[in-house]
């Protein structure tokens, strides 16, 4: 199980609801396809609902072709931005041997259970999460992200700022949700991470959370990833680091984005457990999230609970499921 290794967390938001006199510089960041659109606004009216109706934090859409509709900006009353990302940093690089490429989608695709084997585009989605978000233009000027995708749901009221939490409390990376990645998926992730890490072991923090990753000091994984598609994360974190950044360019070059299926989620979990200080690590315990069916909701016993005005089950947590 990947039942989560840091501590619960201490912070005990006030009630009612704070008015803060300051904002973060922060924005929420949604990826997605024209398609996407209706799943999108209800994302958006989860999000203005349960939090941002009265925080007002703008909106980042980011999409590979133009936006054909912007109507998303009438749910929102904060600022909204469209950009489209430049086709060097979605598409698969020509150095990437298409017929090998072709060869083990097709191979993943007859093992069962694989989700996305076949997709190219899904390759592109994880490849562009793992090294081209941050340096998007549109996010340039912001500190902060909170990763929204089409059709999640925000089960409580969220009655404090995640993002001022992250700034005040120096949080670098925020989750909600961990989850194992699948073996078919990632077959040389690990290795091919630690060759990396064996090269460059200035980069390993002093105080990093690999017992989260990793339970015999890096030999083998454990597959466990923090769940991406809701993430709050520090932007100067991932631009700044030279140990990101080059880290990332390993795994490109190794090119198992497209040789095999490596996620954004496996990519950011390794990453963020050995570069960070596991300080700066965050676990949103008291934030009720769901997406797909996998969720987290805060336990009853905790005021989260009782003051969000929850609509969740504690019971299908998944950290209460894995624990049985
Ligand atoms: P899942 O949650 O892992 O099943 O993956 P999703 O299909 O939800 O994709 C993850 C995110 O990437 C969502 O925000 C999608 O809207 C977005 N996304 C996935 N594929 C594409 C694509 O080809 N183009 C664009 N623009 N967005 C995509
Ligand atoms: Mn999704």
């Amino acid at each position: 199980s990947c039942s989560n290794p840091f501590e619960p967390s201490s912070f005990q938001h006030s009630t009612p609801r704070p008015t803060y006199s300051r904002k973060a510089n922060a924005t929420f960041l949604t990826l997605a396809r024209n398609s996407d659109l209706a799943g999108v606004i209800r994302s958006m009216k989860q999000v203005e609902g349960r939090f941002n109706r009265d925080r007002h934090y703008p909106w980042v859409f980011l999409n590979d072709e133009p936006f054909t509709e912007e109507c998303t900006s009438a749910v929102t009353s904060a600022k909204t931005h469209y950009g489209q990302i430049p086709r060097d940093q979605w598409v698969q690089p020509d150095f990437i041997d298409e017929e090998r490429a072709t060869k083990a989608r097709k191979a993943l695709s007859k093992i069962r259970g694989v989700f996305y084997a076949d997709s190219v585009s899904y390759r592109n989605m994880c490849r562009f999460y793992s090294g081209f978000f941050y340096r998007q233009a549109l996010l340039q000027d912001f500190k902060y992200y909170w990763r929204v995708e089409p059709d999640i749901n925000y089960r409580c009221e969220i009655e404090y700022d995640p993002f001022l939490y992250m700034e005040d409390n120096n949080k670098a990376y925020g989750f909600t949700i961990s989850v194992p990645e699948q073996k078919e998926t990632t077959p040389t992730l690990w290795d091919t991470s630690m060759e990396f890490f064996n090269q460059n072991p200035q980069y390993l923090h002093p105080n990093n959370a690999m017992r989260f990753a990793s339970k015999d000091g890096g030999k083998t994984w454990t597959r466990c990833t923090y769940w991406t598609n809701f993430e709050i994360g520090d932007l100067d974190f991932f631009r700044g680091s030279e140990g990101y950044n080059k880290y990332f360019e390993h795994l490109e070059t190794a090119g198992g984005f497209y040789y095999e299926r490596w996620g954004d989620a496996p990519m950011h979990g390794i990453a963020i457990s050995l570069l960070l200080d596991r300080e700066r690590i965050h676990h949103f315990d008291d934030i009720a999230y769901e997406h797909t069916g996998w969720e987290q909701c805060p336990d009853p016993l905790t005021p989260a609970y009782e003051r969000g005005r929850c609509s969740c089950d504690y019971g299908n947590s998944m950290a209460v499921k894995w624990k049985r």
